[in-house]
Protein backbone atom coordinates (compact mmCIF):
# COMPACT_ATOMS: atom_id res chain seq x y z
CA UNK A 1 0.00 0.00 0.00
CA UNK A 2 1.68 3.55 -0.89
CA UNK A 3 1.57 5.88 1.87
CA UNK A 4 2.08 9.77 1.20
CA UNK A 5 4.83 11.23 3.62
CA UNK A 6 4.77 15.50 3.74
CA UNK A 7 8.65 15.62 3.95
CA UNK A 8 11.43 16.72 1.66
CA UNK A 9 13.91 15.44 4.46
CA UNK A 10 15.39 12.55 2.65
CA UNK A 11 17.21 11.43 5.45
CA UNK A 12 13.85 11.35 7.33
CA UNK A 13 12.36 9.54 4.37
CA UNK A 14 15.08 6.82 4.67
CA UNK A 15 14.44 6.25 8.07
CA UNK A 16 10.40 5.32 7.42
CA UNK A 17 11.29 3.31 4.75
CA UNK A 18 13.68 1.28 6.61
CA UNK A 19 11.14 0.79 9.49
CA UNK A 20 7.88 0.77 7.33
CA UNK A 21 8.54 -1.74 4.17
CA UNK A 22 8.40 -4.93 6.44
CA UNK A 23 4.64 -3.97 7.08
CA UNK A 24 4.16 -3.66 3.23
CA UNK A 25 4.12 -0.33 3.34
CA UNK A 26 6.08 1.92 0.61
CA UNK A 27 6.52 5.53 1.39
CA UNK A 28 6.64 8.05 -1.64
CA UNK A 29 7.46 11.58 -1.16
CA UNK A 30 5.22 14.40 -3.00
CA UNK A 31 7.43 14.23 -5.73
CA UNK A 32 8.05 10.86 -6.37
CA UNK A 33 3.86 10.64 -6.68
CA UNK A 34 4.29 14.20 -8.87
CA UNK A 35 2.20 16.46 -6.73
CA UNK A 36 2.72 19.73 -5.25
CA UNK A 37 2.31 20.14 -1.31
CA UNK A 38 0.90 23.75 0.24
CA UNK A 39 3.80 23.79 2.91
CA UNK A 40 1.72 24.05 6.01
CA UNK A 41 2.39 26.72 8.17
CA UNK A 42 4.07 24.27 11.69
CA UNK A 43 1.37 26.54 13.96
CA UNK A 44 0.51 24.38 16.77
CA UNK A 45 2.02 24.44 20.00
CA UNK A 46 3.08 21.19 20.51
CA UNK A 47 4.70 18.17 18.66
CA UNK A 48 1.68 16.48 18.10
CA UNK A 49 -0.90 19.23 16.41
CA UNK A 50 1.75 20.23 14.01
CA UNK A 51 2.43 16.59 13.32
CA UNK A 52 -1.69 15.95 12.55
CA UNK A 53 -1.82 19.70 10.40
CA UNK A 54 0.48 18.47 8.20
CA UNK A 55 -0.45 14.62 7.77
CA UNK A 56 -4.50 15.94 7.15
CA UNK A 57 -2.96 18.64 4.67
CA UNK A 58 -1.22 16.42 2.74
CA UNK A 59 -4.38 13.41 2.76
CA UNK A 60 -6.67 16.46 1.66
CA UNK A 61 -4.16 17.67 -1.54
CA UNK A 62 -3.34 13.96 -2.40
CA UNK A 63 -6.37 11.49 -1.29
CA UNK A 64 -3.85 9.60 -0.37
CA UNK A 65 -3.38 7.92 3.20
CA UNK A 66 -0.58 10.57 4.40
CA UNK A 67 2.23 9.89 7.43
CA UNK A 68 3.62 13.55 8.84
CA UNK A 69 5.99 13.62 11.72
CA UNK A 70 6.71 16.80 13.73
CA UNK A 71 10.28 16.84 16.17
CA UNK A 72 12.46 18.47 17.95
CA UNK A 73 14.83 18.65 21.33
CA UNK A 74 13.51 19.76 24.77
CA UNK A 75 16.01 20.79 26.77
CA UNK A 76 14.62 20.86 30.74
CA UNK A 77 17.59 24.25 32.08
CA UNK A 78 15.76 25.69 29.37
CA UNK A 79 12.08 25.25 30.51
CA UNK A 80 11.50 22.91 27.26
CA UNK A 81 13.22 25.19 24.61
CA UNK A 82 13.66 24.73 21.96
CA UNK A 83 10.57 22.54 21.35
CA UNK A 84 8.41 23.43 18.92
CA UNK A 85 10.65 25.79 17.45
CA UNK A 86 13.72 23.79 17.42
CA UNK A 87 14.34 23.93 13.62
CA UNK A 88 14.33 27.67 13.99
CA UNK A 89 15.37 28.39 17.18
CA UNK A 90 18.03 30.86 16.19
CA UNK A 91 16.02 32.54 13.81
CA UNK A 92 16.44 30.36 10.17
CA UNK A 93 14.79 27.93 9.41
CA UNK A 94 17.02 24.50 9.54
CA UNK A 95 20.15 26.46 9.98
CA UNK A 96 22.02 23.55 11.91
CA UNK A 97 25.38 25.18 12.43
CA UNK A 98 23.63 28.63 13.88
CA UNK A 99 20.90 26.44 15.97
CA UNK A 100 23.85 24.62 18.13
CA UNK A 101 26.00 28.25 18.36
CA UNK A 102 22.54 28.98 20.47
CA UNK A 103 22.38 26.45 22.20
CA UNK A 104 25.96 26.08 23.66
CA UNK A 105 25.11 29.80 24.44
CA UNK A 106 21.95 29.72 25.88
CA UNK A 107 23.82 26.63 28.67
CA UNK A 108 26.85 28.69 29.26
CA UNK A 109 27.68 27.87 32.73
CA UNK A 110 25.45 25.00 33.04
CA UNK A 111 26.56 22.30 35.00
CA UNK A 112 27.14 18.75 33.20
CA UNK A 113 24.65 17.27 35.63
CA UNK A 114 22.09 19.68 34.31
CA UNK A 115 21.83 19.37 30.79
CA UNK A 116 19.50 16.93 30.59
CA UNK A 117 17.38 17.16 27.72
CA UNK A 118 15.22 14.69 25.01
CA UNK A 119 14.84 14.51 21.56
CA UNK A 120 10.46 13.83 21.26
CA UNK A 121 8.90 12.47 17.65
CA UNK A 122 5.41 12.48 17.07
CA UNK A 123 4.31 10.60 14.11
CA UNK A 124 1.03 11.24 12.63
CA UNK A 125 -0.89 9.30 9.84
CA UNK A 126 -4.61 10.51 8.30
CA UNK A 127 -6.63 7.96 5.91
CA UNK A 128 -8.74 9.54 3.18
CA UNK A 129 -11.64 8.20 5.55
CA UNK A 130 -11.17 10.49 8.36
CA UNK A 131 -9.63 7.68 10.52
CA UNK A 132 -6.04 9.03 11.79
CA UNK A 133 -3.84 8.10 14.65
CA UNK A 134 -0.58 9.88 16.23
CA UNK A 135 2.35 8.23 18.06
CA UNK A 136 4.96 9.50 20.31
CA UNK A 137 8.45 8.78 20.85
CA UNK A 138 11.39 10.23 23.06
CA UNK A 139 14.85 9.93 23.53
CA UNK A 140 16.68 10.99 26.55
CA UNK A 141 20.38 12.05 26.54
CA UNK A 142 22.62 15.40 27.36
CA UNK A 143 23.78 18.45 25.66
CA UNK A 144 27.43 18.13 26.12
CA UNK A 145 29.70 21.49 25.85
CA UNK A 146 30.97 20.84 22.22
CA UNK A 147 30.28 19.15 19.34
CA UNK A 148 31.22 16.02 18.25
CA UNK A 149 30.52 13.43 14.88
CA UNK A 150 29.83 13.78 11.28
CA UNK A 151 26.63 11.76 11.02
CA UNK A 152 22.65 12.96 11.39
CA UNK A 153 21.28 16.26 11.66
CA UNK A 154 20.28 19.20 13.75
CA UNK A 155 21.48 18.77 17.50
CA UNK A 156 22.95 15.51 16.79
CA UNK A 157 26.52 16.53 17.44
CA UNK A 158 25.42 18.01 20.83
CA UNK A 159 22.94 15.47 21.63
CA UNK A 160 24.99 12.98 24.29
CA UNK A 161 24.16 9.49 25.38
CA UNK A 162 26.57 7.28 27.41
CA UNK A 163 29.50 10.13 27.17
CA UNK A 164 28.92 9.69 23.14
CA UNK A 165 27.08 12.37 20.46
CA UNK A 166 24.67 11.36 18.39
CA UNK A 167 26.63 12.51 15.57
CA UNK A 168 29.05 9.42 16.14
CA UNK A 169 26.27 7.07 16.02
CA UNK A 170 25.70 4.94 12.95
CA UNK A 171 22.23 5.27 11.66
CA UNK A 172 21.74 1.72 12.44
CA UNK A 173 22.74 2.30 15.75
CA UNK A 174 20.72 5.62 16.04
CA UNK A 175 17.55 4.16 14.57
CA UNK A 176 17.55 1.53 17.43
CA UNK A 177 17.31 3.78 20.46
CA UNK A 178 15.76 7.24 18.41
CA UNK A 179 12.56 9.27 19.42
CA UNK A 180 11.47 8.86 15.80
CA UNK A 181 12.87 5.40 15.77
CA UNK A 182 10.80 4.04 19.10
CA UNK A 183 7.69 6.31 17.52
CA UNK A 184 7.42 4.57 14.39
CA UNK A 185 8.41 1.75 16.00
CA UNK A 186 5.30 2.13 17.95
CA UNK A 187 3.22 3.40 14.50
CA UNK A 188 3.97 0.01 13.15
CA UNK A 189 2.44 -1.80 16.09
CA UNK A 190 -0.63 0.42 15.60
CA UNK A 191 -0.79 0.31 11.68
CA UNK A 192 -1.99 -2.94 10.89
CA UNK A 193 -5.28 -2.25 12.69
CA UNK A 194 -5.94 0.46 10.49
CA UNK A 195 -5.29 -2.10 7.44
CA UNK A 196 -7.46 -4.55 8.10
CA UNK A 197 -10.37 -1.94 8.02
P1 LIG B 1 10.89 19.04 11.95
O1 LIG B 1 10.43 17.84 12.70
O2 LIG B 1 11.29 18.73 10.55
O3 LIG B 1 9.96 20.19 12.10
O4 LIG B 1 12.29 19.51 12.55
C1 LIG B 1 12.53 19.67 13.86
C2 LIG B 1 13.92 20.11 14.19
O5 LIG B 1 14.24 19.40 15.39
C3 LIG B 1 15.05 19.75 13.20
O6 LIG B 1 15.31 20.78 12.31
C4 LIG B 1 16.22 19.55 14.14
O7 LIG B 1 16.77 20.80 14.48
C5 LIG B 1 15.57 18.97 15.38
N1 LIG B 1 15.57 17.49 15.30
C6 LIG B 1 14.51 16.65 15.19
N2 LIG B 1 14.91 15.36 15.15
C7 LIG B 1 16.24 15.39 15.24
C8 LIG B 1 17.24 14.37 15.22
O8 LIG B 1 17.00 13.15 15.09
N3 LIG B 1 18.50 14.81 15.31
C9 LIG B 1 18.83 16.11 15.42
N4 LIG B 1 17.97 17.09 15.43
C10 LIG B 1 16.67 16.74 15.34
Amino acid sequence: MDFLIATHNMKKRAELERILSPLGVSVKTADEVGIDLTDVEETGTSFEENARLKAESGCRESGMPCIADDSGLMVDALDGAPGVYSARFAGDHGNDKKNNDKLLECLKGVKAQDRTAKYVACVCCVFPDGREFTVRGECHGLIGFEEKGENGFGYDPLFYIGGRAFAEFSPEEKDKISHRGNALREFAKKLPEYLEK
